[in-house]
């Protein structure tokens, strides 16, 4: 659960989406299509993010973030998908930190969070999905031994993204076998992993090709030596730890959605009011308004659920439903504005000068990552109508 949170009430949030809006603006389509092509990671982007300190939105102003609350930092991350660019580049600094933040130590609290807030260390990745457990995390094989003031690390993980782009790595790892722990959340323990000390020492980061721009990665450990001192809270509960953020990546990313489903939704209109066919606009016709003007309903319902899910957040309640919600229903907005877009462009729909088959493929991967739309229908089923458990 969210500790007090940051109010939006004293914070100017148009100036904030102003300020994102013209950030956004310096990084065109001709940008993300030429990194689109090569698959190239948005350096220039992620520097001029972290210089204006929008990363640093949630980490508060003691260790040097701008300490915004939830409603500002959804907002940051909407702007800038609305804005046309692709904030999955870059997303998971915003809440990955939240486990630093909430369970780790005074020292390592000053250690690193300072850093992560100025730009001068990328906390970018996150290693929880492994290739045999999938969505059954409890099951992952990752096993962290301890030996002296050292954790010897060995397995795998896959999917991890950003991984070539970050210092450091968020990695949750087994420490008890599962067979010795009586709760099955118990024996898994989190770790800071400093990548610049370890790659070639025991990890190895290979490229996945996606259908979409997202520098994700399989990660091998083999005898990887972590300081004991990167342990985060305390050994056996880091199952907790990843479950208590999850509900603020739940939120930016149903926000990305929203910033999404609004830029499909722009740019559907436009092209409507200006494509002529039959001497007359393709949005004079009914068949056309209508998936755009559904599209703008649902978006606006979803956009309803993140804003009550940020604001439980921030009041530091109990929000798991909401947010797992919000990220369900922007997430289907999303794709349905996606869908609405590329049938109203019609065959433009499928060439890249116009961006909407980028952002199609790019806002697709929200139906699966980071959590599966099913299995937030089960969260939904067991814990909120108490319908028995599936699995
Ligand atoms: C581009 C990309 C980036 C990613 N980035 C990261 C990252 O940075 N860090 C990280 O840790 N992970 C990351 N992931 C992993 C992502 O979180 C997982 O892909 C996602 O959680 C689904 O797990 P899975 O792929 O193993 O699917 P599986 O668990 O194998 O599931 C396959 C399908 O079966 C369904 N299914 C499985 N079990 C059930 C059930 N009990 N009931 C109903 N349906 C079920 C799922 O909904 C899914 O549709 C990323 C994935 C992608 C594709």
């Amino acid at each position: 659960m969210a500790q007090a949170e940051r109010s939006p009430a004293n914070e100017d949030l148009a100036q904030i989406r102003e300020s994102v809006r013209a950030l956004c603006a310096k990084f065109p389509g001709e940008y993300w299509r030429d990194l689109d092509r090569e698959r190239a990671y948005p350096t220039e982007f992620v520097a001029a993010l972290t210089q204006a300190g929008f990363l640093a939105a949630l980490i508060p102003e003691e260790y040097g973030g701008s300490g915004l609350s939830m409603t500002a930092a959804a907002a940051i991350m909407e702007e800038i998908q609305a804005s046309g660019c692709n904030g999955a580049a870059c997303h998971a600094q915003m809440y990955t930190m939240g486990t630093l933040l909430r369970h780790g130590s005074a020292a390592q609290k000053a250690r690193w969070l300072p850093a992560i807030a100025s730009g001068e260390l990328r906390l970018q990745a996150f290693g929880v999905t492994e290739p045999t457990s999938g969505s059954d995390t409890l099951n992952l094989r990752t096993t962290a031994v301890r030996e002296g003031d050292h954790y010897i690390i060995n397995g795998q993980k896959i999917w991890t993204s950003r991984a070539e782009h970050s210092d450091l790595l968020l990695l949750i790892a087994r420490t008890t076998p599962r067979e010795a722990v009586t709760r099955r959340s118990d024996g898994l323990s989190v770790f800071l992993v400093d990548m610049r000390l370890a790659q070639g020492t025991g990890i190895s980061i290979i490229p996945i090709r996606t259908m979409m721009n997202h520098a994700t990665t399989e990660l091998f450990f083999d005898d990887l030596r972590v300081p004991a001192e990167n342990l985060i809270g305390e050994e056996g509960q880091g199952f907790r730890y990843i479950l208590s953020g999850m509900n603020a990546e739940r939120i930016l990313i149903a926000a990305e959605c929203i910033g999404d489903a609004k830029w499909f939704i722009a740019k559907a209109t436009g092209y409507a009011k200006e494509r002529i066919v039959f001497g007359r606009p393709i949005g004079q016709n009914q068949g056309v308004q209508f998936p755009i003007a559904r599209a703008y309903a649902q978006m606006r319902a979803a956009e309803l659920m993140v804003g009550a899910a940020a604001a439980l957040y921030e009041a530091g309640r109990e929000c798991g439903a909401e947010a797992n919600m919000a990220k369900l229903l922007a997430a289907d907005a999303s794709w349905a504005a996606a869908d609405m877009c590329l049938q109203t462009h019609g065959g433009f729909g499928f060439a890249e000068e116009f961006d909407v088959e980028r952002k199609f493929r790019e806002t697709r991967l929200y139906q699966t990552a980071p959590i599966s739309t099913n299995l937030i229908l089960s969260y939904l089923a067991e814990h909120v109508l108490g319908l028995p458990r599936s699995y």
